[in-house]
This record gives structure tokens, C-alpha cells and sequence, in this order.
């Protein structure tokens, strides 16, 4: 059997190669790599893929939620209420702008954020909240917009794992991912759901003036080459990964359905188990699984990985460390036990290989070898 892997990002390109290698010389004979046509155009396909305004490319996704919070006029102390089980990119940007992160827990089956929680964190110095879209199903956007109407704050939706989710609002309207709130953000980092061969990302708006002070800060702050209005930062998609981005884009959605797949095997072989939880699914949300992870009941997680290995099956843990344990973020406001959900996924939580070119020869066989070590 082919060696297993969490993300099959050579599988994939093989099926595309033709596509892709005609887009990338294409690139290359024009030498329009910055800011040139396919960057233009990726931009539109995106736009138009999720029903939003705007759409500004950057560099990566940590940068969109930097350039995002930048655009808000967000002053240092002002307090951002975010996730405590995320990717530390999240709270990084908080912290690097010097405004005050306010962690706040998670909702146990879902892993996104607790919108009762939140609501618990505001203050009169709160003005944002980042809701993440964590594996790639959207928090609770409904009841999230509604608290952050009330106390006027911003919302900043973290997309970088959730492109293609859809969510029903409460009128029935269905939107994606990332166009709920003030500005969504996303990454195209290779393994993220629509991934390019290198580092990309991009907001996401609805409104005008955001959308051209954001293009302005990611350009250096210029609107007009040499002429500087606001301090900004050098951020950029490249057009080789807008040429790749662009083929990407149009099997995103079957992609999502082979990632969907996946997920129905996994729960239907490991649904009602005493030993694992199955990710639960939020009502009003798609689930495209960036990842597929069970939460541990009982198990000695490094035994069942180091078993798990032996028998060629990867596996990893998103994510160990809770935010307020980290050396960075450490914090005198928080200690152990002050978010007891997140506390109990960091040390239980096991991610399973999900990926687009996974066969039923894959899956039945991580599927015994995981059966295999809950049932000892
Ligand atoms: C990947 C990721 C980011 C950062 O994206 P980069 O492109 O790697 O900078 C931010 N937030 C979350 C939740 C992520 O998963």
C-alpha cells in the first residue's frame, strides 16, 4: 500500500498537473509576477465564488487578520475577545498591534467559539471579536452578529480553515464562510482547503471604504504609487500562486465533497464508540473538514499515536497548547482551569488523515488500525 500521509498534496497535483504547469509557464512568459492579470482575475473568481464585494489578495493569512485589524483603527489596550483553542496566529496579530487579547472558551463539540462566553467577556473597552471558523465549520455566527450589534463591535471572522463553508443566517439566506461579518479572513497555505505551492491569503468585505483602506495598507499604505496615507505593510499575493489558485478554485467544491466523504466514513465507524467523540456538526453551519478530529475518551493519546504509526497511519494533535499556556501569552488575567474545554481538547484531541485523494483501501485500514487500539 502507497505510504499514508495527512494531506495528499502530490496526489492532488498529479490529477491537475496538465492545468497547472500551463499556468505557471504562462506566468512565467509573461513575467507579470506582482500584481500582474491572474491576480486580477483570482481576485473576481473569488469574489464571485462567495458572493462578496470585495476581495483584497495578500501575502498570507496571518497578514489578513493584521491588515484586517489594522483597517478597524483599532488603538493599543482596546480589547479583542478571540477563541482560546486556535492556531496562535489569531492572538499573535492581537498581540503584535498591541491591543489586549481576551480569551474566551469554546463550545465542546464544535471546538468554535462559546457565544455565551463571549458575551460574559465584553467590556467597555472591548471592540472586536474574532470568531474562528476552526476545521472548517463556521462558530455561531448568528448569535455572534447579534452580541457584537448590541455592544458595536467589529467582527473579524478567522477563515483561514473555513473557505467553502456555507451558513444558513437566521432570514434563510445561505452565505460563506468569511462574508458574515465586518471582514473575513483567509490562508492559502499548501494544506489549507483551497491551498496554492507557497504562502497566500485574503480578506474579504462587504464594505466599500474598508475594502479600499485595506488595499491600501497591504500596498504600503499608498493608493497612488509614492504617495503614503496611512502606515501600512508590504502584503502580496504573487500571480504564479493566483494562476494555481485559479484552477484550485474551480474544484474547490468537489474537493469539499471528497473531504465530506471522508468524514461520513469516519463517523459512521467510530459513531456511539465509548472511547471517541465524533466531531459534532453545527446546525446552521457545512462542515468541509479541514480536519477530522476525535476527541479522546480514556485513551493514552501517545500510545494510540505511537500505535497508530507503527502501522504507517499518521496523525496529529490541533492543537496540544492552550493559547494561555503558551510561553508568548502567557498571562497574570489566566491560569490553569480558566478555560476548562479547551484545557480538555489540547489533551485529548487526535486528528485523523482527511484529504482529496483518499481511497476506500485508505480508510478502511485506518479505520481498523484505530478500532484496533480503543477496542484493547
Ligand atoms: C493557517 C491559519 C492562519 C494563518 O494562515 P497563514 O497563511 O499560515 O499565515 C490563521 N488562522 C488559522 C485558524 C489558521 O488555521
Amino acid at each position: 500500500m502507497r505510504k499514508l500521509a495527512m494531506v495528499d498534496l502530490i496526489g492532488q497535483y498529479e490529477k491537475i498537473k496538465p492545468e497547472i504547469d500551463k499556468a505557471i509557464l504562462d506566468v512565467l512568459a509573461s513575467a507579470a509576477f506582482i500584481n500582474g492579470p491572474e491576480v486580477k482575475s483570482f481576485q473576481a473568481e473569488l469574489e464571485k465564488y462567495l458572493g462578496v464585494k470585495h476581495v483584497i489578495p495578500c501575502a498570507n493569512g496571518t497578514d489578513a487578520l493584521q491588515i484586517a485589524m489594522m483597517a478597524l483603527g483599532l488603538q493599543p489596550g482596546d480589547e479583542v475577545i478571540t477563541a482560546s483553542f486556535t492556531y496562535v496566529a489569531t492572538a499573535e496579530v492581537i498581540a503584535l498591534l498591541k491591543l489586549k487579547p481576551v480569551l474566551v472558551d469554546v463550545i465542546p463539540g464544535t471546538f468554535t467559539i462559546d457565544p455565551v462566553a463571549f458575551e460574559k467577556a465584553i467590556t467597555s473597552k472591548t471592540k472586536a471579536v474574532v470568531p474562528v471558523h476552526l476545521f472548517c465549520q463556521c462558530a455561531q455566527m448568528d448569535k455572534i452578529m447579534d452580541i457584537a450589534k448590541q455592544h458595536n463591535l467589529f467582527v473579524i471572522e478567522d477563515a483561514a480553515q473555513a473557505i467553502g463553508a456555507d451558513y444558513v443566517m437566521p432570514n434563510g439566506a445561505s452565505v460563506k464562510a468569511g462574508t458574515i461579518g465586518t471582514i473575513g479572513s483567509t490562508s492559502f497555505f499548501p494544506s489549507k482547503n483551497l491551498g496554492c505551492y507557497g504562502d497566500g491569503g485574503a480578506i474579504f468585505t462587504n464594505d466599500d471604504d474598508l475594502a479600499k483602506k485595506m488595499r491600501m495598507i497591504a500596498n504600503h499604505g499608498q493608493s497612488v504609487q509614492y504617495y503614503h496615507d496611512e502606515i501600512g505593510v508590504n502584503s502580496r499575493l504573487d500571480s504564479i500562486q493566483a494562476a494555481i489558485l485559479r484552477i484550485k478554485l474551480r474544484h474547490l467544491d468537489a474537493y469539499a465533497a471528497a473531504r465530506n466523504s471522508v468524514a461520513s466514513y469516519y463517523d459512521k465507524a467510530f459513531a456511539n464508540h465509548p472511547k471517541v467523540t465524533i466531531p459534532a456538526r453545527e446546525t446552521n453551519s457545512t462542515h468541509v473538514f479541514h480536519q477530522y478530529t476525535l476527541v479522546l475518551n480514556g485513551c493514552d493519546r501517545v500510545a494510540m499515536r505511537e500505535f497508530l504509526a507503527a502501522k504507517g497511519i499518521p496523525s496529529m494533535i490541533y492543537y496540544p497548547v492552550p493559547l494561555h499556556f503558551q510561553k508568548a501569552y502567557t498571562d497574570p488575567r489566566y491560569k490553569a482551569g480558566d478555560f476548562p474545554v479547551t484545557e480538555h481538547l489540547c489533551a485529548n484531541v487526535i486528528s485523523l488523515p482527511i484529504h482529496t485523494e483518499m481511497t476506500p483501501a485508505d480508510l478502511e485500514f485506518i479505520v481498523s488500525g484505530v478500532l484496533e487500539f480503543i477496542n484493547k
